[in-house]
């Protein structure tokens, strides 16, 4: 049963909603947003989850469009706001992972990493913002993760991007709370999507489990308790969130923690 209960005029954009955490933050918001703009590489992606929406009795608008690339969010924005009217919520979830130590990363990946971790934020946050600007109120997360916050062995291209999430957002926090417009980032741990089942390619469901239990909850967490986050910092009732790293992690960073 649909818990809808859409406010009129709160456009939502969200990148990376063709899949995992973005899927999930799309179709959660578009439960209270009167429309969500989906932003992905992936048409097939994009369809899944406008499909999924819609079903729910909300309202979608796809544009297949590549983060790392300015002119394309640019304009997708500028399409999706002339027919649906300025931006009061943007959630930046488009990722890729890249694996490999500083030695081992090839410098086309790790290029590619910052464009899209990282470049692909400052490129949603800048036109997301401008758009917010047009009513002076609004609300901006960004993706980074507990690599954002430690450092983490064998993802070096990864974990700067994450890192250089982080200190971004604090400064849009900074430069645009007085205008009205909150901006925050999520921090999470390992979560059940299609990025973490590449990165676990190759690894036993035993390796999987044990890995699994390091999490001081015992678990890795669901794409929709990330989502659950986005939904919260997006909300009235984070009013006055701003500039503030939420980490999501089952406690992961929380401090030394051996398995019983
Ligand atoms: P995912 O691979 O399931 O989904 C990522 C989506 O981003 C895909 O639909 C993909 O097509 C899209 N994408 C990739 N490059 C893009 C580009 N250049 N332009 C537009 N779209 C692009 O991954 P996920 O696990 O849902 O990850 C979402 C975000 O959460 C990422 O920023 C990721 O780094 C971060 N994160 C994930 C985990 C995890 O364990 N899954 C943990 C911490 C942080």
């Amino acid at each position: 049963m649909s818990d809808r209960v859409p406010r009129s005029g709160e456009v939502a954009l969200v990148t990376g909603a063709g899949s995992g955490i973005g899927r999930a933050t799309a179709i959660r918001l578009a439960r209270r947003a009167s429309a969500v703009v989906l932003l992905d590489l992936s048409e097939e992606g994009l369809a899944a989850t406008a499909s999924e929406i819609e079903r729910d009795g909300g309202t979608a608008l796809c544009a297949r469009t590549d983060v790392s690339d300015e002119s394309q969010v640019r304009a997708a924005i500028q399409r999706a706001t002339a027919q649906l009217g300025p931006l009061r919520i943007a959630a930046a979830c488009a990722g890729i992972e890249v694996l490999g130590s500083a030695l081992e990363v090839n410098i086309a990946d790790w290029h590619k990493a910052l464009a899209v971790n990282l470049t692909g934020v400052f490129h949603t946050a800048r036109h997301a913002i401008a758009s917010m600007l047009e009513v002076g109120s609004g609300a901006f997360v960004a993706l980074s993760s507990d690599a954002g916050i430690q450092g983490a062995q064998g993802f070096a291209a990864y974990c700067a991007s994450k890192h250089g999430v982080i200190g971004l957002v604090r400064c849009l926090a900074l430069d645009h709370g007085a205008q009205g417009i909150r901006s925050n980032v999520v921090c999470p741990g390992f979560v059940e999507t299609p990025m973490a089942t590449r990165i676990f390619d190759g690894m036993s469901d035993d390796e999987i489990a044990s890995w699994a239990k390091t999490v001081p909850i015992g678990r890795f967490a669901q794409p929709d308790e990330v989502a659950a986050s986005i939904a919260y910092l997006t909300s009235d009732e984070a009013s006055y969130v701003n500039g503030q790293v939420h980490t999501l992690d089952g406690g992961a960073t929380a401090g030394y923690y051996t398995p019983a």
